[in-house]
């Protein structure tokens, strides 16, 4: 008589400065056994939404801090299913944002990780802290199985120095740790690998750029599996333009805003980061609300997705010269997977390139892999959906069962 294999899991946390989302994963097929997000941590009123399939369980209380956060979510596993044990548990991974100049793959998570991704935090300020409040209380209260990091800067480790070396005094960038650490690296990581898959390519005979398009964006440049280069900065700021994010910018407009409209270090970095991207631009941060306003005669909109699609048209170009030669083009996350005009957009003209998008394979939104370009382009033009939540989980196992 043969028994049926046990089940496996793995939960993935992704713990915000005041949120926990998390996935109990089957590694098996990536499928989400359960998820939800825990929202508005130490803000009066908590929200709380489990899902197991269909069914959607929510709650509205208090919820003060991370641990009363994950202690609901467990009681919630309890309550409504499914009981973690039943479902195999073997690890839980967390995302990390900052792996600095520490940290190159997956790690085990003991006392020593946890102080230094603490003192990465000058590094990430808004993620870090809150990353390591999630490890230290889901430890606390998961003591029995392993726990790891997954940083969301480690594929971009081991970029080539012209790409990750900043073109200023050395002294300074050494003692402050100045560098391209990257990010999405866990998304442009799984995408690069994936695609390769789907097109049934060898991974170390493809060249790939990634275009992650989310709120958060950034492009990748990626040879036979390795990060040769990418848009993110020593902080998610640089690059793409984003919902609420500037992407490049002269940093001597932040000089001169310093100067002449008395702005403090505080308001240039909410400037930058919440009220600039398509939001300050627009007034809308979603893509969707900005082809409305387009579509509406809004001309402050047309000029912003003019501006958003020139900027990752300007980081294919680039990355097609560091590459030499590029088998595949990638877009991903819920503009990449969702915006048929934006990617039309943002390729258009570069057919003496190579690259040649479908109209027709391109139209509408898309949930599986898909080539969009045309039989004749160079380049294979793909939407491949990302998951993060997948790619957590198998880096997880990787330290659980090495
Ligand atoms: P993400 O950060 O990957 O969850 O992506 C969120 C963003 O995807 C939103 O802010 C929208 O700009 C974009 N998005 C999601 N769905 C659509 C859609 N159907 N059409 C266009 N953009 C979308």
């Amino acid at each position: 008589m043969t028994t049926a294999p046990a089940r496996r899991s793995v939960l993935v946390v992704n713990s915000g400065s005041s949120s926990i989302k998390y996935q109990l994963v089957d590694p098996s097929d990536g499928s989400a056994i359960a998820s939800g997000i825990v929202e508005r941590i130490g803000e009066g009123e908590g929200t709380v939404k489990h899902e197991v399939g269909d069914a959607v369980t929510r709650r509205e209380l208090p919820v003060p801090d991370h641990g009363a956060g994950l202690r609901l979510v467990l009681s919630l596993f309890d309550e409504v299913g499914p009981s973690l044990a039943d479902a195999g548990i073997v690890a839980v991974g967390h995302r990390v944002v900052q792996g600095g100049p520490l940290f190159d793959g997956p790690v085990l998570i003991d006392a020593q990780v946890e102080r230094q991704i603490d003192e990465l935090a000058p590094l990430a300020p808004l993620h870090n802290p809150a990353n390591l409040t999630g490890i230290r209380v889901a430890r606390e209260l998961l003591p029995d199985v392993p726990h790891v990091a997954v940083f969301d800067t480690a594929f971009f480790h081991h970029l080539p120095e012209a790409a990750a070396t900043y073109a200023i005094d050395r002294d300074v960038a050494a003692q402050y740790q100045i560098r391209r650490y990257g990010a999405h690296g866990t998304s442009h990581q799984y995408v690069s690998t994936a695609v390769a898959e789907f097109l049934d390519r060898p991974l170390e005979h493809t060249n790939t750029i990634v275009l992650h398009l989310g709120n958060g964006a950034s492009a990748s440049a990626v040879r036979g599996g390795q990060a040769v280069d990418t848009s993110m900065g020593l902080t998610p700021l640089e690059g793409l333009v984003m919902g609420t994010r500037s992407g490049d910018i002269d940093p001597a407009v932040l000089i001169h805003l310093m100067r002449n409209a008395d702005m403090s270090v505080d308001d240039v970095d909410d400037l930058l980061n919440r009220r600039s991207g398509l939001k300050g631009m627009a007034g809308e941060n979603d893509l969707r609300a900005v082809h409305q306003l387009v579509e509406d005669g809004d001309p402050a909109a047309r000029t912003a997705l003019g501006v958003y699609t020139h900027r990752i048209k300007k980081y294919v170009g680039a990355y097609a010269a560091v590459l030499g030669r590029v088998d595949v083009i990638a877009f991903t996350a819920g503009v990449g997977e969702n915006d048929d005009i934006v990617r039309a957009l943002s390729l258009a003209g570069l057919a003496p390139l190579g690259i040649e998008l479908d109209v027709e394979r391109n139209a509408g939104r898309k949930k599986v892999p898909t080539i969009i370009s045309t039989d004749t382009s160079r380049t294979t033009i793909v939407v491949y959906p990302t998951n993060e939540e997948l790619a957590i989980t198998r880096l997880t196992l990787q330290v659980v069962e090495s």
